[in-house]
């Protein structure tokens, strides 16, 4: 078999034969891994007919309007709005902004970006609770009307910054389960969230909802019930004081597939809404979800390449395998091990686990070593290999230019 090789046209011999292009170019579309045509014959057939050079990330675009379609399936009666920071890929802005969605924003720098794609400031949410307050101004003279809050500052921010305007309070939420906890950076006690929003309708602000986060990569769905409860709580209370809350921020949360099995997030959209009926009834409430990493992640790979594979000794165990991308370039999230990628190569050698690092100068720049990561024994160094679930969290958290390497590039197609 062929190995994946610059482009087919680079391999085709010094002859002007179309037959044997053609040849060629189905070869080259062998050689990518079959889990990448298994994941979208779409990046299957780039990845096997472009000319790569360096790490990149492509992302299908179809598969991200089939899983918009999915989480707007499955979470019935929410608006989606996009946590762009995800992966805030224009083509990716576009398809989200066609198909009717919503976009959270964390910046001013975000909200210039899906202002600029022509989308109205209505379908906006600035969703970071911490923000300068000379941002809240210019987001609110844009036209933004959506903010949110968790603490008393923020709160006195929002009023003098933007009068009027619909605001809801993050509560703290149990992160237990969530590969990547969101800790307690984020969020207040729902008594104090209950104490705010009162004093948000006192300053003349609209006392809106109330929103929380159970953490990214949350595979297990139950997880809402707990946060769901103090809502319910919290807006009893809220109630009995004359302000009257009509939204729930469910946050995002949805897991990607990586290297511990799909979730049908249909099913799982289904669970979380059964909670949401169970604590609130058939009473009206605007909904809305934020995914990120559950939109995103699953429709992009990354080609990366072996770079070296070696030891320290002769005798030593497990092999190194170094790769043109690491924690600087693209995968951030590999810190602490806590997200763990399917990663796809052409070899068919018995898989024996290796550490994986990446190419930079800095010896954290490692990603798989308390736990080794299972690669072929023939992989060899020029060998491309396939990291799948990449399409959140990769482009975004690349630095600017460590060690020289430019940032992850990307494609939409
Ligand atoms: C990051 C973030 C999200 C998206 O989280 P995912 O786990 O990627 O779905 C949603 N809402 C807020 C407020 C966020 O900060």
């Amino acid at each position: 078999m062929l190995e994946p090789k610059r482009g087919a046209i680079a391999a085709v011999p010094c002859s002007d034969n179309q037959n044997t292009s053609i040849q060629l170019v189905e070869l080259e579309q062998e050689s990518v891994a079959r889990a990448v045509s298994d994941v979208s014959g779409r990046l299957a057939h780039y990845f096997a007919t472009e000319v790569i050079d360096g790490p990149q990330l492509a992302v299908d675009l179809e598969m991200v309007e089939a899983r918009y379609n999915t989480l707007a399936a499955g979470f019935r009666g929410a608006d989606i709005f996009y946590a762009i920071k995800a992966n805030p890929s224009v083509e990716i802005l576009d398809r989200v902004a066609a198909l009717g969605g919503y976009f959270d924003c964390a910046s001013m720098g975000e909200i210039d970006l899906v202002l600029s794609r022509g989308v109205s400031p209505s379908r906006i949410s600035f969703g970071n609770t911490i923000k300068k307050e000379s941002a809240i101004r210019k987001a609110f003279d844009c036209g933004v009307r959506l903010f949110s809050f968790d603490s008393e500052g923020e709160l006195e921010k929002l009023a003098r910054s933007a009068p009027g305007a619909s605001v809801f309070c993050r509560i703290l939420a149990e992160n237990d389960s969530a590969d990547w906890p969101l800790s307690r950076k984020f969020g207040c006690s729902v008594k104090m969230a209950g104490d705010l929003l009162i004093e948000a309708d006192r300053l003349g602000l609209d006392a809106y909802g109330v929103s929380f986060h159970v953490g990214s990569q949350q595979k297990n769905p139950r997880a809402w019930r707990e946060a769901l409860t103090d809502v319910a709580k919290l807006m009893q209370r809220l109630a009995l004081s004359g302000v009257g809350l009509r939204m729930i921020n469910l946050g995002g949360g949805m897991p990607a597939r990586y290297d511990n099995g799909e979730t049908d997030l249909l099913e799982y959209g289904a669970v979380v809404m059964a909670a949401v009926r169970e604590q609130f009834g058939d009473r009206t409430l605007d909904l809305i979800i934020e995914p990120g990493r559950g939109l995103v992640a699953d429709a992009g790979i990354i080609q990366a390449e072996v770079v070296l594979v070696s030891k320290k000794d002769d005798s030593d165990a497990p092999r190194w395998v170094y790769l043109d991308i690491g924690k600087f370039n693209g995968l951030a999230e590999t810190m602490d091990e806590a997200i763990r990628y399917q990663i796809e190569t052409i070899r068919s050698g018995e898989a024996v686990p290796a550490v994986l690092a990446g190419p930079t100068c800095d010896s954290v720049d490692v990603m798989y070593e308390k736990n080794p990561y299972p690669l072929p024994l023939d992989l060899k160094v020029g060998d491309k290999v396939w990291i799948l679930g990449t399409g959140a969290y990769t482009t975004t958290y690349s630095s600017v230019a460590f060690n020289g390497l430019p940032p992850l590039a990307s494609v939409c197609i």
